[in-house]
């Protein structure tokens, strides 16, 4: 049974599942709002007209990609299972590193789209406006081209890979409204040069915060950390910087621009800066309150892919936090592509509605707030790919990739926070890596 299928944007996850749709013999058309594939991994200078993200009119930027970024995973780890993401002078790497910049994943993912045919079926300058069901199991999908034309067109399914890193969750803090100081959220950070001889306040000691705050410690006065998950008198000088420091959360902020913590520290700041995470949004999803986003929250989705009273029509990509996105988008992408031709068969949507209210209170009795639903600690993001695979009967991760994503957030986390990405001792996971690797580099299109 194949379906006519639509993907919604094509960063690293509307490319997989348009790979693996066209794979398993579906027709596909990939919608892309940008002028090229990639999603986040295209680097822009531009920001948003409102650096908060607050303003609803505000001009919008997809990408939260800082000038310095580099990979927080290593490339063996993030890249594709049929396509390693290794460095090639042969295909045109820019970084050979094993933690390299920016501008060799978009490489990557734009080669990846090239050698698959995927870029074939992708219409770029289009923009989905609406999604919705018809004639109970019909998709209508509106789109908007860079003339302005508007077309609608009818699928039997849609997948939607839109990206969640582009809409702002800001960190709720009293005071602030009067607060004079200048704010802004890490989407809207990009080179460190604007905060000379500032002093600036991270909210959020995470990804982004984590190499934020190493990239403003060399021009700013000042950069003072607030994280939640550190005990109320928390009040740490970095190790290797004199004009850095951790701090329990922000109590609150003053109309004088002095900003209190936890610890009871006062601090005179000129900026604060929200690296507070994002939220998910789908602008263009009709269904009649059955998808919703609470609380981030996207529900009730079973195993974070499809509503059961609209499946396997609507399913989604992408959406759990904490993963290896890439090798995890493609397990989802396989699972949804063999459900679309019938090959992999859904439970019942009664049994796929109990398995969501179940997970949902596993989640309530273990004290978890909502909006922690899609985030996966090291445990279940193994057991979570182990049964992707099994339901796909194909390669799960791999053990080296098992045991290197362990060694990897160690390594970055407890071992060398600040030196991670030059530094580490999983050489012999790298060999077996390499190895693994060989059967795809050496005839990548099969
Ligand atoms: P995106 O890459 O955001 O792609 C979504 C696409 O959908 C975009 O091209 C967008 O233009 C398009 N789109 C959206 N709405 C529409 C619409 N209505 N119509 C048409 N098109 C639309 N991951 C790693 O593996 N390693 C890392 O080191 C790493 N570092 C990161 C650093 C930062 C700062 C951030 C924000 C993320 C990082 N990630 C990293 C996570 C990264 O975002 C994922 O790896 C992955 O690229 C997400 O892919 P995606 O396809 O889900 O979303």
């Amino acid at each position: 049974m194949f379906r006519h299928v639509a993907v919604i944007g094509a960063g690293a996850a509307g490319l997989v599942v348009g790979h693996e749709l066209l794979r398993e013999g579906h027709t596909v058309v990939v919608y892309e709002k940008g002028e090229q594939v990639g999603g986040s991994w295209i680097y822009t200078s531009e920001t948003e007209s409102d650096p908060l993200g607050v303003d609803p009119n505000r001009y919008p930027v997809h990408s939260s990609l800082y000038k310095s970024l580099r990979v927080n995973l290593p490339r063996e780890l993030m890249g594709f299972q049929a396509y390693p993401f290794v460095a090639r002078n042969d295909e045109g790497s820019v970084d050979l590193r094993r933690y390299p910049g920016h501008e060799e994943v978009l490489r990557y993912l734009q080669n990846f789209a090239r050698e698959f045919g995927v870029d074939q079926v992708v219409r770029l300058h289009t923009e989905v406006l609406n999604v919705r069901l018809v004639d109970s199991n019909k998709w209508k999908v509106k789109s908007r081209k860079k003339d302005d034309v508007v077309e609608e067109e009818t699928f039997d399914a849609v997948v939607v890979c839109n990206g969640h890193f582009s809409v702002p969750r800001l960190a709720q803090v009293p005071g602030i409204d009067s607060w004079p100081g200048k704010q802004m959220h890490s989407h809207n950070y990009r080179i460190p040069n604007p905060f000379q001889d500032q002093v600036v306040i991270l909210i959020g000691h995470y990804a982004s915060g984590l190499d934020i705050k190493r990239d403003l410690a060399g021009f700013a006065k000042e950069v003072h950390i607030a994280s939640r998950s550190v005990a109320d008198e928390t009040h740490e000088k970095q190790p290797g910087y004199d004009n850095m420091w951790l701090h329990s959360m922000v109590e609150r902020a003053n109309e004088d621009g002095t900003v209190v913590f936890r610890n009871g520290r006062v601090v005179s700041a000129d900026v604060i800066m929200h690296c507070t995470g994002y939220k998910y949004n789908y602008p263009f999803l009709e269904t009649n309150g059955i998808v919703t986003v609470d609380d981030n929250r996207v529900g009730p989705l079973y195993k974070h892919v499809f509503p059961p009273v609209l499946a396997p029509g609507l399913s989604f990509v992408g959406i759990p936090q904490k993963v290896i996105p890439f090798p995890f988008f493609e397990l989802q992408s396989k699972w949804i592509a063999g459900v679309l031709s019938g090959r992999i068969v859904l439970p019942s949507q009664d049994e796929m509605i109990e398995d969501v209210k179940a997970f949902y209170s596993k989640l309530e009795a273990s004290g978890k707030p909502k909006r922690y639903t899609h985030i996966m600690d090291y445990p279940q993001l193994i057991e979570y790919t182990d049964w992707l695979a099994a339901q796909c009967n194909c390669q799960g991760y791999e053990e080296w990739r098992k045991q290197m994503a362990y060694s990897a957030f160690k390594n970055a986390f407890i071992t060398r926070p600040g030196t991670y990405r030059d530094e580490w001792d999983d050489e012999h996971l790298v060999a077996e890596a390499n190895k693994d690797f060989i059967k795809y580099t050496s005839n990548k299109s099969k």
